[in-house]
């Protein structure tokens, strides 16, 4: 399929082979006639998938068609994300795919004046892409009004559940006439984001896009069984033996990155944490030293790590599992990109297999085991209740994973909820890559 198939307007058409791109991204192919026909979406993608254009081209087109001189630079579109820096990628995708529609946009965000976001909203604006708290800001202020609104985006909507804007995102939600079209991408979809889409959905078609599956084959990903205690030696053990000069490094909770980036610098290895916890000051500071190569590990939880442009990563360690088998994806994509190979490590102590579990089912692979580690003869030794439980033992006398509790029954039956299960009865599935 090319652009020309998507029936978009020649204005756009331009911009798009201007910008150079050739053929469009699985979620572009999927999104964009779907938008186009006035349907509601609920996307599960995340940054790098090509998901701007999805909704920003049929937008752009759509507000395009609609012109008239009287609803001239009324705001009609709104699009929520949860941080500055995605606000003005995606205020630059707009400037971008828009170039010679003659739509204006502006950006909204907080941490800076105010003074000349009023002035570019008081020179219209038919598109507004906003942090949520601004906004609401100028809202109660009276600087805008948000009545004309016929298209709502909300971005990363499980990372502003995170970041405690979901309270805001409603308030501002109220203002906004329902007969609108509304679109919400998130990467994960944690319950209060299901519900918040039955909430302000109508009809929304679900389009799925695993952004990562095509470069996971590029990955090696090796699997290590430790005691909990027995992970941050582990790390280190294998930081000085596989002379690991840069990695990512996922933990599940803000207070283990600390943690663990305290521990890491303790052992004299060059480390920074980034987390919803830090300031945006900080997190750009982390990430722009773990990118100069000024430090090695960049420690991170999962929603800070969304959108993180690094290129040339060599090593990926899920230092806790993650509770979603999806995120597990997403993770271990940030290595192995644009043609290099990558290393996934990841760690599992006896409480998280269960997370194995449906990690492995998730990706229908067995992730191979290393247990010649100087600390795997520990977990043989303290595996919990192996004899009280009457599942399948996972280990074998020579202490080698030997056989998960997931007969090939189970593993289709949960394979099936984790990735194709309905959240609305009336949504159906696109799947793709
Ligand atoms: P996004 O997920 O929207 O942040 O896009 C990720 C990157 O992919 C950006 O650098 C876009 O410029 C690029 N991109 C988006 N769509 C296409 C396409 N159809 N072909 C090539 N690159 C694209």
């Amino acid at each position: 399929m090319t652009f020309y198939d998507l029936k978009m307007i020649p204005q756009i058409l331009k911009a798009i082979q201007e910008k150079g791109y050739t053929i469009p991204t699985p979620i572009q192919e999927q999104s964009i006639p779907l938008l186009l026909d006035g349907n509601d979406i609920l996307g599960s993608a995340q940054t790098g998938t090509g998901k701007t254009a999805a909704f920003a081209v049929p937008i752009l087109q759509r507000i395009y068609q609609e012109k008239t001189k009287d609803n001239h630079r009324r705001i009609k579109a709104l699009v929520l994300t949860p941080t500055r820096e995605l606000a003005n990628q995606i205020g630059q995708s707009f400037s971008v795919y828009g170039k010679h529609t003659g739509i204006k946009h502006t950006v909204i965000f907080g941490g800076v004046s105010q003074k000349k976001q009023e002035l570019s909203l008081k020179n219209g604006a038919e598109i507004v892409i906003a942090t949520p708290g601004r906004l609401l800001d100028l809202l109660r202020q009276r600087i805008m009004r948000l009545d004309d609104i016929r298209y709502l985006v909300l971005d990363e909507a499980d990372r502003m559940l995170d970041m405690g804007f979901i309270t805001d995102v409603k308030e501002i939600i109220k203002d906004i006439p329902l007969s609108r079209q509304t679109m919400l991408f998130s990467a994960t979809m944690p319950k209060e984001i299901v519900k918040l889409s039955e909430d302000i959905l109508r009809n929304p078609i679900r389009v799925m896009i695993t952004p990562v599956t095509a470069t996971i084959n590029a990955i090696s990903q090796r699997l290590y069984h430790v005691e909990k205690k027995d992970k941050t030696k582990l790390f280190i053990h294998l930081f000085e033996t596989l002379n690991i000069d840069s990695a990512i490094v996922f933990t599940r909770t803000k207070h283990g990155a600390n943690q663990l980036e305290k521990e890491l610098i303790h052992h004299g290895i060059k480390a920074q944490s980034i987390h919803g916890n830090k300031s945006q000051a900080q997190r750009e500071r982390a990430l722009s030293n773990f990118k100069k190569r000024k430090t090695d590990v960049l420690v991170a939880t999962d929603v800070a790590s969304r959108g993180l442009d690094i290129t040339a990563l060599s090593y990926v360690i899920n230092f806790d599992l993650p509770e979603e088998d999806e995120t597990y994806i997403h993770r271990i994509g940030r290595t192995g990109r644009a043609g290099l190979s990558g290393v996934a490590i990841s760690f599992c102590a006896p409480h998280e297999r269960k997370l194995l579990a449906a990690i492995e089912r998730f990706i229908k692979t067995k992730i191979d085991v290393v247990s010649t580690h100087p600390f795997a003869k520990a977990i043989v030794m303290n595996q919990p209740n192996a004899s009280k439980t009457k599942k399948k033992k996972y280990y074998g006398s020579n202490g080698l994973y030997a056989k998960t509790n997931g007969s090939k029954k189970a593993y289709k039956k949960s394979g099936s909820q984790s990735t194709n299960k309905p959240l609305h009865k009336d949504f159906y599935y696109r799947e793709s890559i």
